[in-house]
């Protein structure tokens, strides 16, 4: 227990309620001073964000903020401790490399309303909020989140031409609620927003996508889980990165949602140093796919400006799905994917197919050994569209 001066016990009423974890929150340098043995580059790194110099041109904007339950959960005095590299920032967030943008995934031109993104035909992405309890080095959405921090609330004329739009268009299915962090919300507004969208016949699955049951499982209250009866189907995707935070309040929080009807399913960065081991990522599956947790995505890092000490090579992501390919079932191996910049997200997965010859597809199997299958059709099929060598007419972007 490195923390146990530090923290009041895991026991107390204090630390059990989310309120006080969120107003007690590591933020300045002190706080973390006092916590972590910091190394010198985390100690520059905090004392530049926290100074507020961390905006000019091209560097990270992002805040700096832990929970005292996620922090109890890093090492004391390694800071090359997974959790602690994925959230405390180092000097390293400051080189700005090849490919890195603000906006990673081109969301600004798909934007229809401030807070509503709509790329896919079926589903909309809302931003709700741009506040979360921590903040994540990687965040995808590093150039919007915490920047209306004395603005907890974005205005409910926002909101409303948000439900607007999505009351007008019939063709949407899915509301993706994120942020930001949807949860940071109180369970009064949150109670809004469902009651909002379950009034639209239209709409059938409320999604929402959400690291609070990771770093503060302390918000999934039974007033939560009220606020989130719904007519429609509730998804819960749960943002992950190590099996770490399978912790006891971590397990109960994800009970409580699925003892109440809500499907829970995870989509988890890899990054480099925190989670890029075959046997992380499998015993981390594993834990998902035992308490009730489909794994659905592994995200290629987003190249947002100074993320490259955290990516890995887009290979690595093939290695670890195959390598869970062979040794999971076939529900715990999640997609793997590159999200790229304004033209969506393109799943990767290991190649299984070698060639066709003579009415034969050629394939090689999870041990490595070739097989075959007899297909009459087997030149046209792999000659057009799913022939990675062939050169693709269809497919030219820009
Ligand atoms: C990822 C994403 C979605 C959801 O896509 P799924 O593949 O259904 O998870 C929706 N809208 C936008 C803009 C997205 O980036
Ligand atoms: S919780 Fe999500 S939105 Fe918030 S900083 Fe982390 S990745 Fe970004």
């Amino acid at each position: 227990m490195p923390h146990a001066s530090k923290f009041p016990p895991a026991h107390s009423p204090d630390w059990k309620d989310w309120r006080w974890q969120m107003r007690n929150r590591l933020r300045a340098p002190e706080d973390f001073a006092r916590h972590f043995d910091l190394s010198e580059t985390e100690r520059t790194a905090i004392a530049h964000a926290a100074g507020g110099q961390h905006g000019e041109a091209g560097t990270s904007n992002l805040p700096i903020a832990l929970t005292p339950y996620y922090a109890s959960l890093m090492s004391r005095t390694d800071s090359e401790d997974p959790l602690r590299r994925a959230h405390i920032p180092r000097e390293d967030e400051f080189l700005i490399s090849e490919g890195e943008y603000a906006d990673p995934l081109g969301e600004e031109k798909d934007r229809v309303t401030p807070n509503l993104v709509h790329r896919y035909p079926d589903r909309v992405l809302f931003l709700v909020t741009n506040q979360c309890p921590v903040y994540c080095r990687y965040c995808m959405r590093s150039r919007l989140v915490g920047k209306l921090d004395r603005e907890h609330l974005i205005p409910m004329s926002q909101w409303e031409a948000s439900i607007a739009y999505i009351k007008n268009n019939p063709a949407i299915r899915e509301v993706l609620l994120s942020g930001g962090e949807p949860l940071a919300l109180g369970d009064e507004r949150i109670q809004w927003l469902i009651g909002a969208l379950d009034s639209i016949p239209h709409i059938e699955i409320i999604r929402f996508s959400t690291k609070t049951p990771a770093v503060l499982p302390q918000r999934i209250t039974p007033g939560l889980i009220r606020a989130l009866k719904s007519d429609k189907a509730i998804w819960m995707g749960l943002h992950l990165l190590h099996p770490r935070e399978f912790t006891p309040e971590f397990i109960k929080a994800a009970d409580r949602m699925a003892r109440a009807g809500i499907v829970l399913t995870t989509q988890i960065p890899l990054l480099k140093g925190v989670n890029d081991e075959i046997e992380v990522m499998k015993d981390l599956m594993r834990l998902c796919v035992r308490h009730r947790i489909r794994p659905y995505y592994i995200f290629q890092c987003d190249p947002i400006y100074g993320s490259s000490y955290l990516r890995t090579p887009v290979a690595r992501g093939l290695e670890i799905i195959e390598a869970l390919q062979g040794s999971l079932s076939g529900h715990a191996v999640p997609h793997y994917v590159v999200d790229v910049a304004g033209a969506g997200k393109m799943p990767l997965a290991p190649q299984r197919y070698i060639k066709s010859e003579e009415g034969y597809h050629h394939f090689i199997n999870f041990r490595g050994e070739e097989a075959k299958y007899f297909d009459s059709e087997s030149a046209a099929l792999y000659d057009s569209k799913y022939d990675p060598t062939a050169s693709h007419s269809t497919a030219s972007r820009n």
